[in-house]
Order: C-alpha cells, then sequence, then structure tokens
C-alpha cells in the first residue's frame, strides 16, 4: 500500500455534475507527516527537477515547522504563478522523478505539499510586491499568459515602467482560456494574476497587436519588447466534413466552456487525439452532457502524449479509450454529423516524432456513431505571426525564433518565451521564459 497522502476528491456524481475543482487538497494531519518524510538531501535532487528552481527542500523544512507563509513565499520567490503550479504541474515527471532516486520507498507528495503551503497562502493573501526605483525605461509585453505576466511582474518589481498588451478581455492566456476550471479554479488564477501586476504592471486587454495597433509602433514606442502570444487555439488536422454541425475544434470547444459558453452535448461524443487537451475536451464533454465519451487514439497507450496523471484522471470520470484507430472523414446525416469513418491502424516504424508510425490496416474501415466529435490533435503557431511581427525570424514550424540562453530574438531589444518559442509545453516552462527574458530585457536596458 503506497505510504504517499491521497488528496480528498469530490465523489463521481459531484465530479460529473458541474466545474467544481475535483481535487481537494491535503489536510493538516495529512501534510505534516508527510513533510517529515522528506531526508532534506544536501544536493536535493528535487529541485533539479523544477525548471523554475522552486527551493523544494526549504519550503518542505518550513511546512515541517508550520511555517506554511513562510514555505509559500519561498515558493512564491522563484514561482509568480505558485499556486496554479501547485495545480498544473505534472510534479511526478518533474520534482518528484528526481525524489525517486533517494532511499526513499516513495517520493515525497512534493505536488500535494506545494499545493497545502499555497493553499494557506491563498487563504490569508498574496502579500503584494511593490515595483522598484524608477528606471525611466519602457517595456510592452505582447500576450497576458504565464510567460508574459511573469515577464511584466519582474521586470515592474525592477523599476521598468511595463504595458502589457492582451488580445482576450482578461488577462492570464490558457490559464484562463484553456485549462478547465475543474482541474485550475478561476479564484486561484485571479488572485495571482493580482499578484503579478501588483508591482504595478499596465493592462491593455481586448488589444490585439497586429490589428488593433501595430507591431511596429510599440516598438517605437517603447525601449524593448517581450513577444508571448502562445499558440493558436485551432488544431491542425483537416479531416473532412470538419466544418460539419457537431464537429468541434477541441481548444474553442473549451474556450466556449470556460466562458461559461459550451454548447450543450447528448448522445455518444468523440474525442479526437491523445494529449493532454484530449483528456481535458472528453472530461468537460462529460460535463456539458454527453452520455459516452469515447477517445480514438491512432497508436496505442504507451505512445500517447497525455500525462499518466490526465489519462487515469479521465479513466476515472468513466472516458472510453480506443487504441490503434484514425479518423477518415465526419460522416453526416440530415447536414449534422451523424458518425466518423474510421481505419484501424498497427504499429510500423518509428516515424519523425521517434514514435511508431501508426499504418492503416488496408479494409478495416468502420463508422463509429456519434452524435459530436472533438478534433484534439494538437495547437499550431499562430498562421498571422509572420505578418504581424515582421522582421522577426520564424523557425520552420512557425514558433519564434530565439538565442536560448537571453530568448532575444532577431530583432535588437525584442525578446520572446513561452509556447510561441517552445510550440506548446507547460505553465512552469512559460514562467521560467518570463523570468529568463525579464532578466536578459533588464541587462539590455542596463547596457
Ligand atoms: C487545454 C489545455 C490544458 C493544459 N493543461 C496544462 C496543465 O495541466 N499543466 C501545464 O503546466 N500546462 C498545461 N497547458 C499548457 C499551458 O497552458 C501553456 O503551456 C501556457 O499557458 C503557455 O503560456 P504562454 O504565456 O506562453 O501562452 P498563453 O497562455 O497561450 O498566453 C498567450 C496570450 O497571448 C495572447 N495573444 C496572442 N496573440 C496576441 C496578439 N497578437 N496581441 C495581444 N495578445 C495576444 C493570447 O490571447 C493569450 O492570452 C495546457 C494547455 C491547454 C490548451
Amino acid at each position: 500500500m503506497s505510504v504517499r497522502p491521497r488528496m480528498k476528491e469530490l465523489s463521481d456524481e459531484e465530479r460529473k455534475s458541474g466545474f467544481d475543482e475535483v481535487e481537494k487538497g491535503l489536510a493538516l494531519h495529512q501534510a505534516l507527516p508527510e513533510a517529515s518524510r522528506c531526508l532534506f538531501c544536501h544536493d536535493a535532487p528535487c529541485v533539479s527537477g523544477c525548471v523554475a528552481g522552486i527551493d523544494v527542500v526549504g519550503f518542505i523544512r518550513r511546512l515541517k515547522t508550520r511555517n506554511f507563509i513562510g514555505a509559500a513565499r519561498l515558493a512564491r520567490e522563484a514561482n509568480v504563478f505558485s499556486a496554479v503550479c501547485a495545480r498544473v504541474c505534472p510534479s511526478e515527471e518533474q520534482c518528484e522523478r528526481p525524489c525517486s532516486s533517494t532511499n526513499l520507498a516513495e517520493p515525497i507528495a512534493i505536488g500535494a505539499l506545494h499545493r497545502f503551503i499555497t493553499d494557506e497562502e491563498l487563504k490569508r493573501g498574496i502579500r503584494p510586491r511593490q515595483a522598484g526605483t524608477p528606471t525611466g525605461k519602457k517595456v510592452a509585453v505582447i500576450g497576458a499568459g504565464p510567460a508574459g505576466l511573469t515577464c511584466a511582474h519582474e521586470l515592474a518589481a525592477q523599476g521598468h515602467e511595463v504595458t502589457v498588451y492582451e488580445a482576450e478581455d482578461e488577462p492570464g492566456g490558457l490559464m484562463i482560456y484553456g485549462i478547465p476550471r475543474y482541474r485550475l479554479p478561476r479564484e486561484v488564477v485571479n488572485k495571482e494574476i493580482e499578484y503579478a501586476l501588483s508591482p504595478g504592471v499596465n493592462v491593455k486587454t481586448g488589444v490585439r497587436v497586429g490589428k488593433d495597433i501595430s507591431f511596429d509602433e510599440i516598438k517605437k514606442d517603447y525601449d524593448a519588447v517581450f513577444i508571448g502570444i502562445g499558440l493558436g487555439y485551432r488544431t491542425q488536422a483537416d479531416i473532412p466534413g470538419h466544418d460539419l454541425p457537431g464537429a468541434l475544434d477541441a481548444g474553442e470547444f473549451l474556450r466556449l466552456a470556460a466562458l461559461g459558453e459550451a454548447p450543450r452535448l447528448s448522445g455518444d461524443v468523440a474525442v479526437i487525439g491523445g494529449g493532454n487537451v484530449a483528456m481535458d475536451a472528453a472530461c468537460t464533454a462529460i460535463r456539458a452532457g454527453a452520455d459516452k465519451v469515447i477517445v480514438l487514439y491512432r497508436r496505442t497507450e504507451e505512445e500517447m502524449p497525455a500525462w499518466k496523471r490526465e489519462i487515469e484522471f479521465a479513466r476515472k470520470e468513466g472516458v472510453e479509450f480506443r487504441y490503434l484507430v484514425a479518423p477518415l472523414r465526419f460522416v453526416e446525416t440530415d447536414g449534422k454529423l451523424a458518425g466518423i469513418e474510421c481505419v484501424s491502424t498497427k504499429l510500423g516504424e518509428p516515424d519523425s516524432s521517434g514514435r511508431p508510425r501508426p499504418e492503416a490496416v488496408p479494409g478495416s474501415e468502420h463508422v463509429v456513431d456519434v452524435s459530436y466529435a472533438i478534433l484534439a490533435t494538437g495547437q499550431a503557431p499562430w498562421p498571422e505571426a509572420k505578418e504581424v511581427f515582421s522582421g522577426i525570424e520564424l523557425n520552420p514550424s512557425g514558433t519564434v525564433k530565439v538565442e536560448p540562453d537571453t530568448l532575444a530574438t532577431s530583432v535588437e531589444g525584442v525578446f520572446a518565451g513561452g509556447d510561441a518559442v517552445n510550440g506548446g509545453k507547460t505553465v512552469v516552462q512559460a514562467v521560467t521564459d518570463g523570468k529568463l527574458a525579464a532578466k536578459s530585457i533588464n541587462d539590455f536596458l542596463s547596457k
């Protein structure tokens, strides 16, 4: 039996009936003994597993002595979105993985302890950060996701005048418009956005750079620029019939759900894809009224890019998985989607991703009857980035090309980070990029 404490969760019925947070965090009587299991290793392998460099050993030591706020502040020094990351980081792949190399039978539940201290801090309120002594320099940040907001926060704390331009009506990026609320409640994100803006960051929401203001104007008005525009919401696959009523794009579906405007679903719903977005779309479809949700994936579970915890979460909610099956086209009845013509696949030689290539099995075509299909086959870089950010060199995939050590783009004084650069990773990676870019911008402005 596992010695690691488990968080309390909503019951099966409760979790499917709304968007309340499913995991409820550890109780004090669970957190303290778990902190006491930590060996406080002198080389702290857990810290090397956290890209943001949170002092894990330090916060667990403070937690153990019941200094919860001190523990939370230590974590926050390294990560502006500490409470968000405590909920959404794949900790078993990050800080907890190197912890397994210690003499412990099971790694410390670092993610759950991190969540415990950030919950304590949220209850009391996060202490705002002060602006630094004014430097007289102005910086524009394009995109208010975790990368842009972190960069803005750090620069304002250094005394620069920072203005964030955000296309949506609210700042937060995918923390608001992507990750579903049952995993990441809106109140948690809002409190951390407030903290991110606390050193006096200006935000202009509803302003899309390239439409409402040009990149050239921004470059002219500011001493440095950070681009943190993330990826486009739309997915890449172009399956015939994808514009039929009933065929939905996962990014758009999740965005509507975040706004409380998701279409009401009924009958059987297929989700096409095997990544985290597919898992979120599947669990959101259940909450939107689907009778049954089936994930269709063209390889096997072993090759699925979704994190194990996300797959388990979806399975717990009753999501069904069908492997080795690829969609060919959406089938129409009376002008509406009625099914998906699929072909069975088998695994062949590795492709460019290093995973075995799914090959169609001749003669295995069949129709999966569904009322709705949600396409979750990967986000792509904003197609308009080339025109909007003219002069900025892009990679062949459409992501922004940067110097890895500084996140400098091909245009002097312009830096970039987060999903727009890495093609789609994690909140903690976006935060880390935001910090590195802020340091590089500060160095650039101090020359
Ligand atoms: C459904 C889903 C679930 C996810 N789950 C997790 C998870 O559990 N854990 C995890 O760590 N990560 C998860 N991620 C990934 C994570 O959300 C992203 O890696 C992270 O948000 C990237 O941050 P960013 O700041 O680079 O971009 P974003 O969060 O995408 O923010 C970019 C911002 O830029 C704005 N913008 C774009 N173009 C313009 C423009 N021209 N002018 C002005 N503003 C503009 C956008 O509106 C957006 O607000 C998930 C992603 C999705 C889609």
